[in-house]
């Protein structure tokens, strides 16, 4: 029962810590099965600040259905090298969309709420412990304490997750700075997002141009340092001035990418999922679906454990092993992948692009690309490009010739 702004009661059967899009999701869907859940937020707007490009595929809304909050379809890419080289890639379909990302949190949470998770906004968890068998945590609301009780903690608290510290379950091996701005004014292709690869854009990850409706995001992650720094610099470069030179800031947007892979994702009445649980792409930095996709396993653990009062370890493991067993799969290859191209050179950064700019190859990489999935179209440009073998690092050297067996 709700009387003011947060609920009376202070029992719950979950306690879910983060009202992102992975949070919001599995408050819903356990909420959805009967179970009193507490949907805890930091903030008092859900969906704000926002700290993300918003492109996604379609696949997201396999999962949550909120197809309002598309602003843009994208069917292509332009890449350009650290020498300005530009090579396109055209699906000439929608390849992926751009949501509006406070809506499409919002959207998500809203779903929650109706299916009778209890959304308590301004709310910071301070610290959990366990206690008789769930989990005490001290909230603080507004300024005010607050305790909680539960029986099973969902960390969903983002890349630096308090609940995954406290639990000690995880620490991500290392957090890409980010830095985006809305801008109005970018000329650029609406249907086209363009990509900067090389030292002089994004040391260590890459930048880039992101349509959303009349406005676009323009961004970097680097592999340390400031990005903010970064990105101005990468504004005045020749390869993205033209995109830019009459665009204005209207938002900011800082972030962090957490790469790592966790051995666990759980412990006794505990689990995390999203970017708490590094469920991103280190390819791309992507984490909406992968975090999404994580998040379902999560819920049907959950309502899984609730239903046999166990809340142990070795009842949990069932997500870390669903998930891990899934996506995580990809989420391996592409932490393999960003490490072997974050070394790379310039020079051998310009190769590269001399090896993709060829009709065949092109062609390959707009059938077969797929942004949830990067490694397969990678292995099947491996088999058409072997000479792409030797760009890659020992170790996914190793795992490439044992999976296309080149
Ligand atoms: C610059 C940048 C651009 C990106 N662009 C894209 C993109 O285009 N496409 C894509 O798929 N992904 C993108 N990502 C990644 C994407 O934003 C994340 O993977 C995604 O948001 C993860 O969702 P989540 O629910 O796990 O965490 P989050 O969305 O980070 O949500 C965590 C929530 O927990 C709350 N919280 C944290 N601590 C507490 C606490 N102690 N108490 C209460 N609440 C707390 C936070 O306020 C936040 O609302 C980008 C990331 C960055 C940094």
């Amino acid at each position: 029962m709700r009387v003011g702004l947060v609920p009376r009661r202070e029992e719950f059967d979950v306690v879910v810590v983060g009202a992102g899009p992975a949070g919001g999701y599995v408050a819903g869907a356990i909420a959805k099965a009967g179970y009193e859940v507490a949907l805890l937020e930091e903030h008092r707007e859900v969906g704000e600040p926002i700290q993300c490009g918003g492109l996604v595929t379609a696949r997201v809304f396999d999962i949550v259905s909120c197809k309002e909050t598309i602003i843009g379809r994208v069917h292509g890419a332009e890449i350009f090298s650290p020498s300005g080289r530009r090579i396109v890639i055209d699906g000439r379909e929608t390849e992926a969309v751009v949501v509006d990302r406070a809506m499409f949190d919002r959207a998500i949470v809203t779903q929650a709420l109706r299916n009778g998770a209890h959304s308590i906004l301004g709310a910071q968890a301070a610290a959990a412990g366990r206690q008789d068998g769930g989990v005490e945590v001290l909230v603080d609301v507004d300024g005010h304490s607050r305790r909680l009780r539960c029986k099973l903690l969902i960390g969903a608290d983002g890349v630096r997750s308090s609940v995954a510290k406290w639990f000690n379950i995880l620490r991500p091996k290392k957090i890409l700075p980010g830095f985006e701005v809305e801008m109005v004014g970018v000329e650029s292709d609406p249907g086209l997002v363009q990509l900067f690869v090389g030292s002089n854009y994004a040391p260590g990850f890459f930048g880039w141009v992101i349509p959303s409706g009349d406005t676009a995001r323009v961004g970097l992650c680097v592999g340390s340092g400031n990005a903010y720094a970064a990105l101005e610099k990468m504004l005045g470069q020749p390869a993205v001035r033209p995109f830019v030179k009459r665009a204005q800031p209207i938002l900011y947007i800082a972030g962090g990418i957490p790469l790592g892979f966790p051995k666990r994702s759980h412990a006794d009445n505990v689990m995390i999922v999203g970017d708490a649980a590094c469920q991103a792409k280190a390819t791309s930095g992507g984490g909406i679906f992968t975090s999404l996709l994580s998040a379902t396993f999560c819920a049907q653990t959950a309502i899984e454990a609730l239903g046999k009062g166990d809340f142990s370890a070795r009842m949990l493991h069932r997500y870390h092993k669903a998930w891990t067993g899934s996506i995580g799969k990809e989420l391996r290859k592409d932490l393999a992948i960003h490490d072997s191209f974050s070394r790379l050179t310039d020079a051998q950064v310009e190769e590269i692009f001399e090896i993709l700019d060829n009709p065949t190859v092109l062609r390959l990489i707009e059938g077969r690309g797929d942004i949830d999935f990067p490694s397969k179209v990678g292995w099947a440009l491996l088999r058409e490009e072997p000479r792409l073998l030797k760009y890659l690092g020992k170790a996914l050297r190793a795992m490439v010739s044992r999976t296309v067996g080149i």
